[in-house]
């Protein structure tokens, strides 16, 4: 690292993402994405886009995806928020709306990125332990904060909380900004957007990267009191007027309009979530009840840094965090195509 950086950059603790390996035949179930490709209404509206108006920049505002997003949810344009990417709309949120002198609330197990842009921004935190369960306490988000983030359902342990719970975390914090990040909400979950117009100081996030399968075309989303998103569109225009592309906004107004997709792709992925997790349970395996499209589980005889190796050596790759203790040995395992759930089921059948 240069000299030229600051000590405060030399000292950043990067998020570390999961690993995209080139490697030709691979069954990558790692990163938690869609088993399927996209809508092939999709792929024809990124066609469609892609003519001689690229020469142009795009509408700041993406109005044609907010107008989307805001009709299938059934709220107000004003109150969406488009970035290029959830993480880029997390890094506004962390920007703008944590920084108090009273610390940031998050679960002690959950996305890494909260801790990274809490360094980022030098925000203050306290991590809350999730119960004996990992499961979220919602009576345990009532200390004095500085607001309060966490995924619906949790990652990586894909436990889910009712929308009765999150009024109660709502409701006991009135003065503080409650973010309900639902990356994976749409494979188990009700979304808290039906609350946003009783709670202003709710603010939900969601991705087209999961249940909508463009990982690799980078949209995300808030939705919230139209005064929450004005102050994210006031970050963006001070940090990048264009966070999504022509092709971006095409892509992501499509992907709404496709319905009958969507709810292919959700089913399947449910439906194959649960026939992993019999097989799972049958190999001995304690796997956490999941609203994701992954399943978090430990075998009692195993080691998880073992049992990861001998995957990847069979060209099978899961995720296996190792820390904090209490997961030590858990592996995060997306859930893949039948085909290659089936192999995943095979390939532990041998190793156990
Ligand atoms: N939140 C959670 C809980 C996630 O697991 C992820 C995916 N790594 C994200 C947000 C970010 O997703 P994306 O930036 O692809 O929208």
């Amino acid at each position: 690292m240069s000299k030229f950086w600051s000590p405060f950059v030399r000292d950043l603790e990067p998020y570390v993402p999961g690993e995209q390996p080139k490697m030709a035949r691979l069954v990558k179930l790692n990163t938690n994405e869609h088993p399927l490709g996209p809508s092939a209404k999709v792929i024809e509206a990124i066609r469609a886009a892609a003519d001689e108006r690229l020469r142009l920049y795009p509408d700041p505002d993406a109005l044609e995806l907010k107008d989307a997003i805001a009709t299938y949810y059934r709220v107000k344009t004003d109150q969406v928020f488009v970035g290029n990417g959830s993480d880029e709309v997390l890094a506004h949120i962390f920007f703008g709306l944590f920084k108090q002198d009273r610390p940031l609330l998050f679960p002690d197990i959950t996305y890494s990125f909260y801790k990274v842009y809490c360094g980022l921004y030098d925000i203050d935190y306290r991590p809350v332990p999730l119960d004996d369960d990992l499961a979220i306490d919602p009576a345990d988000y009532s200390a004095p904060n500085g607001g309060i983030i966490f995924p619906n359902p949790n990652a990586p342990t894909g436990r889910l909380l009712p929308l009765d719970a999150i009024e109660t975390v709502l409701a006991a914090n009135p003065d503080s900004v409650v973010v309900v990040d639902e990356a994976y909400v749409d494979f188990g979950g009700d979304t808290a957007i039906a609350l946003v117009d009783r709670y202003p100081n709710l603010l939900v996030t969601q991705t087209l990267s999961k249940s909508r399968a463009l990982a690799g075309v980078r949209i995300g989303f808030a939705v919230g009191d139209a005064a929450l998103i004005e102050g994210l569109e006031r970050i963006k225009n001070s940090f990048n007027s264009y966070p999504l592309d022509r092709l971006a906004i095409a892509a992501g107004k499509a992907a709404f309009e496709d319905d009958d997709w969507f709810q292919r792709g959700r089913e399947l992925v449910i439906e194959e979530r649960e026939t992993l997790r019999h097989a799972l349970e049958g190999l001995g395996f304690q796997v956490l009840p999941s609203a994701a499209n992954f399943l978090f589980c430990r075998h009692p005889d195993r080691a998880g840094a073992d049992l990861a190796a001998a995957l990847r050596e069979q060209g099978i790759i899961v995720r296996h965090f190792g820390k904090p203790e209490r997961i030590r040995d858990h592996l995060r395992i997306t859930v893949g195509r039948p085909d290659q759930n089936r192999e995943l089921v095979q390939a532990l059948t041998e190793l156990i």
